[in-house]
């Protein structure tokens, strides 16, 4: 296996099935059913060296995500979106998730090792552990008085999407609707902007990938951070609010900032269909578009790993090196790919982290 491409992922939401099956997190991370998208056994296999690993608070009553891509089976379509969780709600289920993270490390000591710093993440990969960096996707779990941010950046939290799709007292997130624009709703709550600027103190990288328009424009406007999508795909392509448009991959360009493409089929596919029947083809051309927009160093992973439906040929985090193999027949050479799947996103996380 000595042309195995080690990556580091930007976006997997394996934390939520820890979370949400505890009486069977051993065989989830340490068992070799093959159930979901990632293991640690699979991941060593594929080359997973790393990654962003989300606490992501569910609403009461969301269904599975099979219930939830079929809403997303036939395009046009618009899903509702969720009313906001209230802050004491969502708090505990966050500290759950992140005691998941924590387990994971106890359960696997030589295998895995929470990162709090670009520098930790290098040294883990040298190890030849896999990297986890703590991420939140939509900040419900921090307070309106943002107190809550300072116990998480301790616990560990480097990365932190200040909206999921449904709004927050931060700020409003884009609809799971296809065709559709992210230029719809408000920009920051002055809360959100406070946010930004506390994310900016601590080296908390802030994560616009559900962000709508108006909050992206306000977090460019105030962040000194680079902008960050840790997992979206290229709007031209594919007509979701979820993908960015030519002008945003201009504003992360500007900034120095970074995309990640996300593998799911709903953000992949011209048709916007959550249909897992497709060639890797419409990857390469997201892969080839986000590189002409971004260069070279901006672009890598954000597979969205247990929280989408993949193409056929990817199936799991062992189709990864299929994507590799692909993006090689399709003329990448071997330092182009190793940007792509693991450098760019280290120094993404040197730009962005503090220490
Ligand atoms: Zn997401």
């Amino acid at each position: 296996m000595s042309d195995l491409i080690r990556f580091f992922d930007g976006h997997n939401d394996l934390l939520l099935r820890l979370y949400s099956a505890p009486e069977k997190r051993e065989e989830i991370w340490l068992g070799s059913s093959g159930a979901g998208h990632l293991d640690l056994q699979r991941m060593k296999r594929a080359g997973f060296a790393g990654g962003l690993f989300a606490i992501y608070v569910p609403s009461p009553g969301e269904g599975s995500m099979a219930d939830f891509m079929a809403l997303m089976a036939h395009a046009p379509f618009e899903v509702p979106l969720p009313p906001p969780i209230p802050h004491e709600k969502a708090q505990p289920v966050a500290l759950g998730m992140a005691g998941q993270l924590y387990w994971m490390e106890r359960a696997a000591p030589d295998d895995f090792a929470i990162c709090r710093s670009a520098a930790a993440v290098r040294a883990a990969l040298d190890a030849g552990r896999i990297a986890g960096v703590m991420h939140m996707e939509g900040a419900e779990a921090i307070g309106p008085d943002l107190d809550a941010l300072y116990l998480f950046h301790a616990l560990g939290l480097r990365s932190l999407g200040p909206v999921w799709s449904r709004p927050t007292v931060f700020g409003h997130g884009v609809p799971f609707k296809f065709p559709g624009d992210p230029d719809i709703g408000p920009g920051l709550t002055d809360r959100g902007k406070e946010l930004v600027r506390l994310c900016n103190q601590l080296g908390i990288m802030i994560d616009l990938s559900h962000m709508n328009r108006a909050g992206f424009d306000d977090v460019a406007r105030l962040s000194t951070a680079p902008l960050v999508a840790t997992h979206s795909n290229v709007h031209a392509l594919c007509r979701t609010p979820r993908n960015l448009t030519d002008r945003q991959l201009a504003q992360i360009r500007e900034s120095s900032g970074m995309v990640g493409l996300n593998f799911s089929t709903s953000f992949l596919r011209a048709d916007g269909m959550a249909a897992t029947d497709m060639t890797l083809d419409p990857m390469l051309r997201h892969m080839d578009y986000l590189i002409e927009k971004l260069g070279e160093d901006h672009v890598g992973l954000g597979s969205d790993f247990d929280g989408c439906t993949l193409p056929d040929p990817i199936k799991d985090v062992t189709g990864v090196p299929t994507l590799f193999r692909a993006l090689a027949d399709h003329g990448y050479d071997n330092a182009l790919l190793v940007k792509l799947a693991r450098d760019n996103w280290l120094d993404c996380l040197d730009r962005s982290l503090k220490g």
